[in-house]
């Protein structure tokens, strides 16, 4: 009889043991169908001596079910998902389900049913079905998607079906992706790039592990340069994977690609129709599909022949995440090259300290782009320092900015105005009786979204219609809005210059890849005149008409206890100016600030980025933080608030003793309430050399909690 040991998803039962059945070839990597009580369950068979199972008796063993009929998990991805669990002390099971949380596209037919208007209006026309009709002009997906997308239930849309306005088209899953052709058009690169590129060809062409840090100033032609490296993997008939970090910038990298490549790459992420990621794996896991641009879950799909991995704007802080497992996608990308045995190129203007030091440590190989490309210059940066040149009453804007935004449009150039804040106004008070609107479920400020008419939790996505009156005392219309919130600024920007075209770009405003799509082209020609913009707006775009960029308020992201305040303040800032000055005509950037001497702004103002990373490294060093020492919080919740305060005051009680370990707390986590469950926070600070991850699982191993607890562990928390 032959045992084995199966992976499944439900981390509260961890690996479970069966029988092949007579007849069936399983071995490591096959996903198989198993009985689980009267349920079935899917699984990959791993290594026994790899997993520890209940020990179950033979006899005991139920056999497996069925073998899906697709590739077996290579072992570069298990030993993937068994360091990825390792290291952020993560549940296997959950690493495995973010996976295969693709899932869908394990099984099913090889065709699927798709619906689009027909053209034909239907004989009778509810309010409903005039909803859905508008809505869904130039759509195709499945009835569901269609529903959702147009807001309606199935049941209209198939009335509508019945009625023929709605016509079915079969869809092939597997029909290919057009291919991309590597010698397109090939710019013609600056000397500095070409040799940039060359290394990274050179590696492309070794097939072995070999990680870069492209580190270029903005404009430099990073993009063009690794192109290059993707090319060479396309020759060598291998998969690329590029990892993007936000979804925004999509169509800025598509265009581009199309132009040097001829084609779309397949893309990959949250929003996919289920159709398209089903195409989409089956193309991955088959080696047709030749480039994939993705967000962070596209680490972790089963490429057939990876050959080379791109991480833009590998700084970027949303490359760490909670996707049910809490982990940095730059870092897993680093570990999934090696397991490959591939290269994988980290490319920023200004990269986490963490990766330049791992540079000068000689584990990076670093390659260098100083200049912009085509002879632009950087940008001339200038400080406005708030305490002397002080906005009016209500306004936000002073006197340089303003100053600069006249000369602009004077001249018919674009300028920028980047707050990192969404919505109007970040806190709403009454005016009556000075009530703060806040989160039932968080505890966080309601913020203002005047676009939307709604007040909304930013982190539970609570919303609600701005009151009619105070809850309070009653007062009516008593909303008083302090602070601004990027609504706010493009309402200064209209008031004092009603004739200027001003675009907002938010994740409000831009939440769909035509918006972007329109923005873009609006943007490119000149059809706007001032934007005004989130962190959204700071990178991947290039306007060449862009001349001015205000930074309105540099001091945002300092505030609060965060380790990394400095660094994401320096490089939002340093990204956005980065957007000036791209074209021919110089650019200029005005900073207002309220702390000019701040080590950060100086240096920003001196354009001195070693001096900024000298001092970001000194204040590390100091804290223990990483690179050189190493930071994990543990975060205890329950809904109720006794329950989690006391849970982690047992978890305290029994605090590892360790020399090189300290831990701090507990103490109410810094969002104490969030989704209506009440944290605490653990802090544990180690010595570089110490084995963090095994101290944690000893220490939480020991613990048994009430139904209600969760225990979650964040290696290297980004905010503090
Ligand atoms: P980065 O990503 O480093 O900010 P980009 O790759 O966006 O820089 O390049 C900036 C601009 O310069 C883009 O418009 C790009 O097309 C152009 N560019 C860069 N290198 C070349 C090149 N070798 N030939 C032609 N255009 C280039
Ligand atoms: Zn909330």
């Amino acid at each position: 009889m032959t045992r084995i040991r199966l992976l499944q998803f439900n981390a509260a039962l961890g690996p479970l043991d069966y029988r092949v059945p007579e007849g069936m070839q399983v071995g490591p990597g096959d996903a198989v169908i198993a009985p689980l009580g009267p349920r079935q369950i899917i699984g990959i068979v791993w290594e026994a001596d790899r997993l520890p199972a209940a020990d179950v008796p033979e006899a005991k063993l139920r056999p497996l079910l069925a073998k899906l009929p697709v590739p077996p998990l290579q072992p570069q991805l298990r030993r993937l998902i068994e360091w990825t669990a390792d290291y952020y002390c993560a549940p296997l099971a959950a690493v495995a389900r973010m996976v295969l949380a693709s899932g869908g596209a394990l099984r099913g037919p090889a065709t699927t049913t798709e619906y689009r208007l027909s053209g034909q209006e239907p004989p009778r026309l509810t309010p409903q079905r005039r909803l859905a009709l508008d809505a869904l002009q130039g759509e195709q997906a499945t009835m569901r998607e269609l529903a959702t997308l147009a807001g309606v239930s199935e049941a209209v849309l198939r009335g509508l079906a019945n009625a023929g306005a709605l016509e079915p088209v079969q869809v092939d899953i597997d029909r290919p992706y057009p291919p991309a052709d590597p010698d397109h058009h090939q710019p013609d690169l600056s000397e500095l790039q070409r040799e940039a590129a060359d290394t990274m060809v050179a590696a492309v062409q070794a097939h072995a592990f070999a990680p870069f840090l492209l580190d270029g100033v903005t404009g430099s032609g990073k993009t063009e340069t690794y192109f290059e490296a993707v090319a060479a993997a396309l020759r060598a008939q291998r998969q690329v994977l590029v990892l993007l970090p936000e979804i925004a910038l999509t169509e800025a990298f598509l265009t581009r690609f199309g132009q040097r490549f001829g084609t779309q790459p397949v893309l990959w992420h949250s929003s996919l129709k289920s159709t398209e990621r089903r195409r989409a794996w089956r193309a991955i896991s088959e080696g047709t599909a030749q480039v994939v641009v993705g967000a962070r879950s596209a680490l972790f799909l089963p490429y057939a022949a990876l050959g080379l991995i791109v991480v833009d704007e590998a700084h970027e802080v949303s490359f760490k995440q909670d996707d049910g497992v809490r982990y940095n996608a730059r870092d897993v990308a680093v570990m999934r090259a090696r397991f490959e045995q591939i290269p994988v190129i980290l490319a920023s203007a200004t990269p986490a300290l963490e990766s330049l030091q791992m540079a000068e440590s000689g584990t990076y190989r670093r390659l260098v782009l100083p200049s912009r490309f085509g002879g632009a210059t950087m940008p001339t940066i200038k400080i406005v320092n708030l305490t002397e040149e002080k906005p009016g009453a209500g306004r936000w804007l002073a006197q340089p900015i303003v100053q600069g935004i006249t000369e602009r449009l004077q001249r018919g150039e674009q300028s920028l105005l980047f707050l990192n804040r969404r919505g109007y106004a970040p806190l709403t008070l009454c005016r009556n009786c000075g009530y703060r609107f806040k989160c039932p479920n968080c505890s966080a400020w309601l913020v203002e979204h005047r676009l939307s008419r709604r007040l909304a939790c930013h982190h539970c996505g609570h919303e609600t219609p701005p009151p009619r009156t105070c809850p309070e005392c009653g007062e009516p219309d008593c909303m008083v809005a302090c602070g601004p919130g990027v609504e706010r600024i493009a309402d200064e920007v209209a008031e004092l210059f009603p004739d200027a075209r001003t675009a907002l770009v938010t994740s409000d405003t831009l939440n769909t890849p035509d918006k972007a799509a329109t923005f873009i082209a609006q943007a490119e020609t000149g059809a706007v005149d001032v934007i005004v913009g989130t962190q959204l707006i700071t990178k991947g775009f290039h306007f060449p008409d862009l001349t001015l960029v205000g930074v309105v308020d540099a001091d945002l992201g300092l505030e609060g206890g965060d380790l990394r305040a400095a660094e994401r303040t320096y490089q939002q800032v340093a990204q956005v100016a980065g957007r000036a000055g791209r074209g021919t005509k110089p650019g200029e950037v005005l900073i207002q600030t309220r702390h000019p001497d701040a080590p950060v702004i100086a240096a920003l103002a001196a354009g001195d980025r070693d001096a900024f990373y000298a001092a970001e490294t000194e204040a590390r060093r100091d804290a223990g933080a990483p690179p050189f020492g190493r930071w994990a919080a543990i975060i205890v919740s329950s809904e109720d608030e006794a329950e989690a305060r006391e849970a982690a005051n047992r978890l305290g009680a029994t605090r590892p003793d360790l020399p090189n370990v300290e831990v701090l707390g507990p103490a109410p986590a810094p969002l104490s309430l969030l989704r209506g469950r009440f944290r605490y926070r653990l802090l544990l600070n180690a010595r570089r050399t110490a084995q963090v991850q095994a101290v944690i699982r000893e220490w939480l191993g020991e613990h048994r909690h009430p139904q209600g607890v969760r225990v979650s562990v964040d290696i290297d928390p980004y905010s503090f």
